[in-house]
């Protein structure tokens, strides 16, 4: 049994990020760093998917943020799951989510790990060579394969393809070997690369995936599905495509390539687009040094999260954070050069290296929207500092929706008896005059 334990603060009004902010520094004393986790947008963006894409079935890709509560939560929504890994499989096995709700979506596996997904009934995964291919002949010759293709779009944050995709030239070669071989191949998936600043690219990519599927046929495999894989934004990023344009094309080429009716079961592997945004990160000024005689780096403010924990965003997924003060401002005050530094002693860890900012004092707090993606996942303990704790926060419209749901979803588990009082306060829905309540939400699954 495992049990799970995450406070939620309930809002009967629009969230203020600032106000919530306030309460969680002043009234609960806090001084580590930590994130600020909006429920309500990991909803929202869920009924955006599902409205934008209609016939795309999101797998959430595990990797982006593994956090319990939002794995939970989108368990909870019927949300597919991308692992990478044998730990993400039995993370999200742990939530009583079914085997067919999972694909293996590393083309370059452990082998004790296709031994594992084998024993856990988790037959869908990714191929893009050869030598993976005896690999599973040998491991798990029944799985269900998906033959991931080369796709790389002009522009992305992230680009994939260097390291994975089957390019045109070889793909003949692959499916003569996995048809030697006796093996089940179902589709093709790609990854056009994540954070997408290509409005073309998953067009493209559709159509040489529609290419892909003729040439199997025309050897005698009968493919069902097509993966979109990830690269959809989370938030708005000024010079990338939005969400809305990209689904747009998707949904344009898919009525091209793949029209409804036509037996192909649409998948995608969103990452960022589902985290991003939801995450809100807080840090605070630890210690402040001015450098005389060097004015390049302004006034040194160090802060108590940095590129070897949240802020590793800036190394690996070549993000753009933003600064705000959680200290209100007139506009001329930003006018300090200064520069942000994390805590650890090592002088790599800089997360703003010329910033224009007000005199901040030891103290003071920061704090850096859209942190979600690609953050804590990553993030180390070194020099000892903590990974940032988590604040959900959640509308009490929401909670009660998802409330409902997760009853649904834990329903075996949760014995009338054994419900702790919050809990059962919660699933009979929050009483709508409370304007801001914590509540301690314990649940045992097997
Ligand atoms: N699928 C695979 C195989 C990936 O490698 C990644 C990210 O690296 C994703 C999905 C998620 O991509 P994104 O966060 O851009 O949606």
């Amino acid at each position: 049994m495992l049990l799970r334990d995450f406070k939620i603060q309930l809002f009967n009004e629009d969230f203020n990020i600032k106000k919530i902010l306030e309460e969680i520094i002043h009234i609960q004393g806090q001084e580590d760093a930590f994130y600020v986790v909006d429920i309500d947008d990991l909803v929202k963006k869920h009924k955006n998917w599902c409205d934008k894409l209609p016939r795309v079935q999101p797998f959430y890709a595990v990797k982006c943020n593994d956090t319990q509560a939002m794995l939970e939560i989108l368990a909870a929504l019927g949300v597919g799951f991308d692992c990478a890994s044998k730990a993400e499989i039995q993370k999200v096995k742990s939530l009583g989510v079914s085997s067919d709700r999972i694909i293996y979506a590393n083309p370059c596996k452990t082998n004790s790990y296709i031994r594992y997904a084998a024993s856990q009934g988790v037959t869908c995964m990714t191929f893009d060579n050869a030598t993976e291919l005896y690999k599973i002949k040998q491991n798990f010759p029944s799985a269900e394969l998906v033959l991931r293709i080369r796709c790389d779009a002009k522009e992305a944050q992230c680009p994939l393809g260097s390291k994975f995709g089957a390019i045109p030239s070889a793909v003949p070669e692959l499916l003569t070997v996995a048809r030697e071989l006796g093996l089940n191949l179902i589709g093709v998936s790609f990854h056009v690369g994540s954070g997408c600043a290509d409005v073309t690219a998953y067009s493209n990519a559709i159509s040489s995936a529609k290419e892909v599927f003729t040439m199997a046929a025309h050897m005698g495999f009968q493919f069902r599905l097509l993966d979109l894989g990830g690269g959809y934004p989370g938030h708005h990023n000024h010079g990338f495509p939005t969400f809305d344009q990209l689904a747009d094309s998707i949904n344009d080429a898919l009525d091209e390539h793949f029209p409804r009716g036509c037996g192909v079961r649409i998948i995608a592997e969103p990452g960022r687009y589902y985290v991003s945004s939801a995450f809100t990160l807080a840090t605070c000024v630890i210690a402040k040094r001015e450098v005389l005689n060097d004015t390049s780096q302004g006034t040194m403010y160090y802060t108590n999260d940095g590129v070897y924990g949240s802020f590793n965003c800036l190394l690996y997924d070549h993000a753009a954070v933003q600064m705000k003060s959680l200290k209100e401002y007139q506009e001329k005050d930003w006018c300090m050069p200064s520069s942000i530094w994390g805590p650890t002693c090592d002088s790599l860890d800089c997360i703003l290296k010329r910033v224009l900012m007000p005199s901040m004092d030891v103290g003071d707090w920061l704090y850096w929207p859209n942190m979600g993606a690609y953050t804590c996942s990553a993030a180390s303990t070194f020099n000892g500092f903590p990974r940032p704790e988590f604040h959900y926060v959640a509308s009490e419209f929401t909670w009660s929706y998802l409330a409902d749901l997760l009853a649904v979803c834990f329903h075996e588990d949760v014995e009338a008896s054994s419900v702790d009082e919050d809990l059962a306060a919660c699933l009979k829905l929050p009483s709508p005059s409370a304007t801001l309540r914590i509540l301690s939400i314990e649940t045992t699954t097997t």
